[in-house]
C-alpha cells in the first residue's frame, strides 16, 4: 500500500490520544448545537458576542448578495476589489484609529502576508513562545532570523533585542493568547519596540470586538499611545461573527502589503457580501456595551463557580477560560464525560499547547445565559466528585 506509513503515523497519534477528528454540526453556530442528532450546550466557539447567527447580519448578507452577487471573481489587484471592501477598510481603520486598513480572506493569511512582506533574509523576528500557529508559520516562511522569547517575558525580549544587530526588527505577539486567554503586556512591549527601533505586530483575534471601549480591541483596553510602529491585526470570524481579517497600520505599511503580501496578491478577494455583513457587525460591536458587560459577568460567574475544582482554571480575564488537566487522555475523557451530559467543550492537546498541558478550552459568549454557565459549573463539580 503506497500510504502505509501514513496509516502508521495516524495509529501512533491515536495511541497517544492525539488523533484529531471533526464532528459535523447540523445547526447554525450558537450555544445550542446539534451533533449526530443530539443537542448540546456548547462552550467552544469564538463567537464571543453571539453575532455569527445574528438576524441583522443575516439580513445584511442577503442584501449584500442581492446587490453584489456571490463570488468576487478575481483578486483585489485584478477586478475583485469592490465598493463594500473599500467601505469596510475605511470603517475598520477608523474603528482602530489607524490611517489605513487592508482586508484579508482569513487571519491565517493575514499573518503570513504581513510578516513575509515586512521582513526577510537578514532581518529578525522576535516572537512569544505561545503565539498562534499562524504567526509561527509566518515567521518561518519569511526567512528572517527567528528569536523566541519566554511567554510574556518582557525582560527576556529586552535581552534578545539588545543583542540583535539587524536593522529591521519585528516583534510578534498575540494580544489575547488563544489557548490561554491571558493578555500580552502590550504597553511594555511597545515601549521596548520604541527603545530598540523595532516594529510590533499585534494579533488581536480574540480581543477585537470584545475588549476596550466600544470593543475596539486590546490596544484600547490598554489605552496604548498611538504609535506608528504598532501594526494591528484582527480577525473578523470570531467576535465579529463573519469571516476574514484585517491589518491596520500607517499608509506606507498598507501600500507595502498591497504590493508585497503574497497571501493578499495571489488569492481571490472574499465575497463583497461578506463585507456588507461585516459593516453591519461593526455597528453592533460599536453599540454592544450590554453584550460585553453580560459576557464579563459570565466570566466572573464561571471563575467563581470553578474555583474549588481539582483542576485549576488558568489565570485569564477574557472569554477564553481554560481548565488545565495536564494529561491528554484525561482531558479527552473529561470532555467525553461532559458530552455524555449534553455539554460540549473541546479538549486541546499538543502540539497546539505544550506537552503536559492538555486542557479543556472553555469559551464563553454573550449568547450564553447565566443558567447555561450554572449548568456547566454543576456538571464539572459532578465529574470532579
Ligand atoms: C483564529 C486565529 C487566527 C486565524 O484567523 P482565521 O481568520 O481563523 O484564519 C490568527 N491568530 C489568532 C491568535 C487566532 O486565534
Amino acid at each position: 500500500m503506497p500510504f502505509s506509513d501514513l496509516a502508521i503515523d495516524l495509529e501512533t497519534r491515536a495511541s497517544l490520544g492525539l488523533l484529531r477528528q471533526r464532528r459535523t454540526v447540523t445547526t447554525s453556530q450558537s450555544p445550542r448545537i446539534v451533533v449526530d442528532g443530539k443537542s448540546y450546550l456548547a462552550f467552544c466557539s469564538n463567537d464571543y458576542l453571539g453575532l455569527a447567527n445574528h438576524p441583522q447580519l443575516i439580513a445584511a448578507l442577503q442584501t449584500g448578495a442581492q446587490q453584489w452577487g456571490v463570488g468576487a471573481g478575481a483578486a483585489h489587484l485584478v477586478s475583485g476589489h469592490f465598493e463594500p471592501h473599500h467601505q469596510l477598510e475605511l470603517a475598520l481603520a477608523a474603528c482602530v484609529g489607524k490611517p489605513a486598513a487592508l482586508l484579508f480572506s482569513t487571519g491565517y493569511m493575514a499573518n503570513l502576508g504581513v510578516v513575509q512582506a515586512l521582513v526577510g533574509k537578514g532581518d529578525s523576528v522576535f516572537a512569544d513562545k505561545l503565539n498562534h500557529a499562524s504567526l509561527n508559520d509566518a515567521m518561518v516562511l519569511s526567512r528572517a532570523e527567528v528569536r523566541r522569547y519566554r511567554h510574556n517575558d518582557v525582560a527576556h525580549l529586552k535581552t534578545l533585542l539588545s543583542q540583535s544587530t539587524t536593522k529591521r526588527k519585528l516583534v510578534l505577539t498575540d494580544a489575547v493568547f488563544s489557548m490561554d486567554g491571558d493578555l500580552a503586556p502590550l504597553p511594555e512591549l511597545l515601549a521596548l519596540c520604541e527603545q530598540f527601533d523595532a516594529w510590533l505586530l499585534v494579533d488581536d483575534a480574540h480581543g477585537f470586538g470584545v475588549l476596550g471601549e466600544h470593543g475596539r480591541g486590546s490596544w484600547a483596553h490598554f489605552q496604548l499611545p498611538n504609535s506608528p510602529r504598532l501594526i494591528y491585526m484582527a480577525t473578523l470570524g470570531k467576535a465579529a461573527g463573519v469571516s476574514g481579517a484585517f491589518v491596520a497600520a500607517e499608509k506606507v505599511v498598507i501600500d507595502t502589503l498591497v504590493n508585497q503580501a503574497r497571501s493578499y496578491v495571489y488569492t481571490t478577494a472574499s465575497p463583497p457580501a461578506l463585507s456588507v455583513a461585516t459593516l453591519a457587525s461593526l455597528e453592533i460591536i460599536k453599540n454592544g456595551d450590554e453584550k460585553r458587560q453580560h459576557l464579563r459577568r459570565l466570566i466572573q460567574q464561571l471563575r467563581e463557580g470553578l474555583s474549588d475544582l481539582p483542576w485549576p482554571l488558568m489565570p485569564s480575564p477574557t472569554a477564553i477560560q481554560p481548565l488545565l488537566i495536564g494529561d491528554n487522555q484525561a482531558a479527552l475523557s473529561l470532555s467525553e464525560r461532559l458530552r455524555e451530559r449534553g455539554i460540549w467543550v473541546t479538549a486541546i492537546r499538543p502540539p497546539t499547547v505544550p506537552i503536559g498541558t492538555a486542557r479543556l478550552r472553555i469559551t464563553l459568549s454573550a449568547a450564553h445565559t447565566t443558567a447555561d454557565v450554572e449548568q456547566l459549573i454543576g456538571a464539572l463539580h459532578e465529574l470532579a466528585g
